[in-house]
């Protein structure tokens, strides 16, 4: 039997990760299913691994239970892999993962490397934490399992806006709010709420856009003086790539961070579909989704810009 209910009653042992820099999506899923487990199977041992989580997200859940990688035991039953596409993608877990009895991974990426022994991969889902939904037994999800796997849900559909966002998705979300969560909260709190310096760093992304192609590509590059000048931290950049997404006209959007010298974090996202950005992440090892992907390219950023407009240009 291969259902991850079906493996979570034989492990005695688990652990549980996500991806490296882990958005809300990683982070519901992650503590959902800890949650889960944790309170419907007392008698097992079960350990969850993570980046820390964005400051804006651990206003909602509860994430107290999130240990290092060096922490976790030798011995693994059963490692479950959410919103992760590739094994280099977890991190420091990856090792663990690798020597883990069990490998079940639980994702939506359409760039996933399927590199578990159980691989639940919904390319279609709007988030891992929805993909998590089907896999679990509605009647047992607490409500703190709710609010995390709510969270997951309304970040990675842009507040149930992006075109993935499926009548499944709404009938996941209206369950969950039976379990008595403050939707309204969740979605302010962990999701449009904007610091003083997000928004300073907002306005200096925004002021030094371009627009390109005729219109088609809006982007913008955030440098380490940037982050220095408004002491801001690489998180305090969210949300700019989507503040592009939404320009009238605009296709692609393309938000560049310097994350170190001659590394550049790039973030795509296609408004229509009209170009698979994930295919162009995948050429620089990154991934993602059609409209939604990222990868980390090495070099002087004017060559990476000029770079991936050209392959916006193949493609458009
Ligand atoms: P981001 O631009 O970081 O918001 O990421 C957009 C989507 O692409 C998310 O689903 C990420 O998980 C995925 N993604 C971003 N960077 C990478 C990468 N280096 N490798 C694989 N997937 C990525
Ligand atoms: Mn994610
Ligand atoms: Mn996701």
């Amino acid at each position: 039997m291969s259902s991850l209910l079906d493996r979570i009653e034989v492990a005695e042992t688990i652990a549980i990760s996500g991806h490296v820099r882990p958005d809300g999506d990683c982070v519901g899923s992650t503590t959902g299913l800890y949650r889960y487990i944790s309170e419907n199977f007392p008698e097992k041992k079960v350990y969850l691994t993570l980046e820390k989580a964005p400051d804006s997200v651990q206003k909602c859940i509860d994430c107290s239970m999130i240990m290092s990688a060096l922490e976790l035991p030798e011995d693994i039953d059963l490692f479950v892999s959410l919103d992760c596409s590739s094994l280099d993608r977890l991190g420091d877990a990856a090792e663990r993962f690798e020597t883990a009895k069990e490998r079940f991974v639980v994702d939506h990426h359409k760039t996933n490397a399927f590199f578990g022994d159980y691989n639940e991969v919904v390319p279609e889902a709007s988030s891992c934490c929805e993909v998590l939904y089907d896999l679990l037994d509605e009647e047992r999800i607490s409500y703190k399992a709710a609010v995390s796997l709510y969270l997951g849900i309304v970040h990675d559909t842009g507040g149930f806006k992006y075109s993935s966002t499926s009548k499944h998705t709404m009938e996941i979300a209206g369950k969950l709010l039976d379990k008595g969560i403050d939707s309204a909260f969740i979605i302010d709190t962990s999701f449009y709420e904007r610091s003083w310096i997000q928004n300073k760093l907002m306005a200096r992304a925004i002021s030094n856009a371009q627009l390109t192609e005729d219109g088609f590509v809006a982007y913008t590059v955030i440098s380490q003086n940037d982050l220095t000048e408004f002491d801001a931290t690489s998180a305090d950049t969210d949300g700019i790539v989507e503040q592009l997404r939404l320009t009238e006209g605009v296709e692609i959007a393309m938000f560049i961070r310097e994350d170190a010298e001659n590394a550049y974090k790039v973030s795509l996202r296609a408004k229509k579909g009209l170009v698979d950005v994930s295919e162009i992440s995948v050429m620089y090892n990154g991934g993602g989704h059609a409209k939604a992907a990222g990868f980390t390219a090495y070099g002087n950023v004017n060559d990476i810009i000029t770079d991936v407009l050209s392959e916006i240009r193949k493609r458009k």
